[in-house]
């Protein structure tokens, strides 16, 4: 059997349709090289590793400790960056934003308080993680909502990620994902990135997690 290669997902929208708040440039050179990169040095690190690129994406980052030594940091880095990213694009949405609704709803406020205590909790999580990564908002092994971050492309499934369990939300604050249109000023590209944020979806991946 031909083991067919992780492909780059197309964006479930246009990329002009987060404008303002995330421009085209920034989205058609996200998605088009830097996770398009992800895919393709992940396939590249799997190449002699057919029972590693035959498994799903997930799977393979719940397992990581199991990768062979020799490309486990290239399936880290490339394998991170491809799932991340898929969950990035469906995180977002034109005529989006607000605040979720239904069981998620209440989970936040049971966990944080509010929804605006949960906002300032996920942006300190993005405004204090040094250099390049992710914030989280992801339920932990035993279902509980927590907010973390993560360096590089480190994703909570992997076990050796500082925070565990099954993510909801992740939110990239690489310079690339918002340098274009907000230079060096972090905090207003993540004050904006809730207008586009995708409570239907990330509600669905809640009811999922539990
Ligand atoms: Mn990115």
């Amino acid at each position: 059997d031909t083991i067919m290669p992780f492909e780059l997902p197309p964006l479930p929208y246009a990329k002009d349709a987060l404008e303002p708040h995330i421009d085209a440039t920034t989205m058609e050179i996200h998605h088009g090289r830097h996770h398009k990169a992800y895919v393709d040095n992940l396939n590249k690190a799997l190449a002699g590793n057919p029972d590693w690129l035959k498994k799903p994406i997930t799977d393979i980052l719940k397992g990581i400790n199991e990768v062979p030594a020799t490309i486990r940091q290239a399936v880290i880095n490339n394998g991170g960056g491809h799932h991340n990213h898929t969950l990035f694009w469906e995180a977002m949405g034109p005529k989006a934003g607000g605040e979720p609704t239904g069981p998620l709803a209440k989970a936040i406020d049971a966990a944080f308080e509010s929804f605006a205590k949960f906002q300032e909790k996920l942006t300190a999580a993005g405004m204090t993680r040094f250099g390049s990564g992710w914030a989280w908002l992801y339920a932990d092994q035993t279902g509980a909502l927590k907010i973390g971050s993560t360096p590089n492309q480190d994703n909570p499934l992997m076990d050796l990620s500082e925070i565990k369990g099954y993510p909801l939300l992740g939110l990239d604050v690489w310079e690339h994902a918002y340098y274009l249109r907000y230079q060096n000023k972090r905090a207003d590209y993540v004050d904006a990135w809730w207008n586009v944020a995708n409570w239907a979806i990330i509600g669905a991946r809640f009811d999922k997690a539990k």
